[in-house]
């Protein structure tokens, strides 16, 4: 690894100034499981670490606020994954949580890092590939022709077909969550759903975060479907491992009948993904198993195989229609 000038800011203003002044080669340190990884391949080459952990004590919280949850950004998943009343009222998130990485890895990484963690696409994070447009914009993309069985089918662009890899992104994307971010002209809130960029022609861009932004805080409201929530993770092996398919779903149900559902997919798409689509099909729809299997096609209708990952558009809506059913047979205790 190359050496680099390390600082521990212990506000948001002096993290942004000191990044400010810094330039382009600075990058903020949370956990470190992505950041270090990709600085040891030698992916990553910042000249200047910010160690953001400073900002713990005023961002690292997990708290109910009336009807909302605020998560703070230096969380770490393990903490979240293992609160009760997280667990009890938003189960999607202490599953897509639970379901992540390793126990170590859990106990290390943040919140903030999670959602902004990296592809992770083998010509990506090997150096020895130099056709790679989210390394180098413009070098092109060593994966369509090469082996893609891991890779996006939903959301993907000729310049790049990479997956996002996260599980709790999905499960912020229904239950409709806001970001709370720090930046040089002061704290903005947008949409969970905005912050992550498709490929397009710039798979370099990949969120909506201007250079230096400071994830602060999630938050969460309450909502008729928030208890009524899981996340489905179908991976190569049970443990440790990234999803080949997921599905976060949350259902309003008057009796059997959809009153209103979120669905988001991981694993199959360039970006957390928002299946609008099947959730306007079930909507006043009995939920049977029919009714979840047409939702389940209407997600994937877009979907655009690679040549070693067709099988991915039936296993997606396999594993929708799975969630689905299991969703709507929770009980739910008010
Ligand atoms: P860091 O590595 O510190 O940072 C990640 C990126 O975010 C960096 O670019 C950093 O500059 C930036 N950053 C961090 N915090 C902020 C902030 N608050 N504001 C602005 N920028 C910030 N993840 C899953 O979801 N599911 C899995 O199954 C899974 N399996 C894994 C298996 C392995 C072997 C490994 C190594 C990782 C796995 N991960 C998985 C990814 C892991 O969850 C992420 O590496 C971790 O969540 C990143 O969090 P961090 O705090 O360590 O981030
Ligand atoms: Fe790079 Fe994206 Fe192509 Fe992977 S899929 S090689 S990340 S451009």
């Amino acid at each position: 690894m190359r050496s680099f000038a390390y600082s521990r800011p212990s506000t948001p203003q002096a993290a942004l100034t000191e990044f400010g002044a810094a330039a382009s080669g600075a990058a903020y340190l949370a956990g470190g499981t992505t950041l270090l990884d990709l600085m040891k391949l030698d992916v990553l080459q910042p000249e200047r670490i910010l160690d953001l952990n400073g900002l713990r004590a005023d961002f690292g919280r997990i708290r109910q606020d009336g009807t909302l949850l605020r998560l703070g950004a230096f969380a770490k998943m393990a903490e979240v994954a293992d609160h009760p009343e997280v667990a009890a009222t938003f189960p999607v998130i202490s599953q897509s949580l639970a379901l992540a990485a390793s126990p170590q890895i859990r106990n290390m990484a943040s919140l903030g890092g999670n959602v902004l963690q990296r592809t992770r696409c083998a010509y990506f994070r090997d150096l020895s590939w130099s056709a790679c447009n989210k390394r180098v914009s413009g070098s092109g993309c060593a994966a369509i022709e090469g082996a893609n069985r891991m890779h996006a089918v939903l959301g993907t662009s000729s310049a790049c077909i990479a997956t996002y890899p996260g599980d709790f992104a999905q499960a912020l994307m229904v239950l409709d969550a806001s970001v709370t971010v720090a930046g040089p002209r002061g704290t903005r809130t947008l949409p969970f759903a905005e912050l992550h960029r498709r490929p397009g022609d710039r798979p370099d861009l990949e969120t909506t975060l201007a250079p230096g932004e400071i994830i602060l805080e999630f938050v969460v409201p309450t909502t008729a479907w928030s208890r009524r929530s899981m996340y489905l993770k179908i991976r190569d092996r049970q443990s440790y491992e990234f999803a080949v398919a997921s599905a976060a779903v949350a259902l309003d149900l008057d009796g059997d009948t959809v009153r209103e559902a979120r669905i988001a997919l991981g694993g199959l798409a360039s970006v957390p993904w928002r299946a609008s689509e099947a959730e306007e099909l079930l909507q006043g729809q009995p939920l049977t198993e029919d009714v979840a299997r047409s939702a389940a096609q209407a997600a994937l209708a877009e979907a655009t195989p690679q040549s070693h990952n067709e099988f991915k558009i039936e296993l997606g809506q396999s594993t929708l229609v799975r969630a689905l059913l299991q969703t709507a047979a929770m009980e739910v205790t008010e």
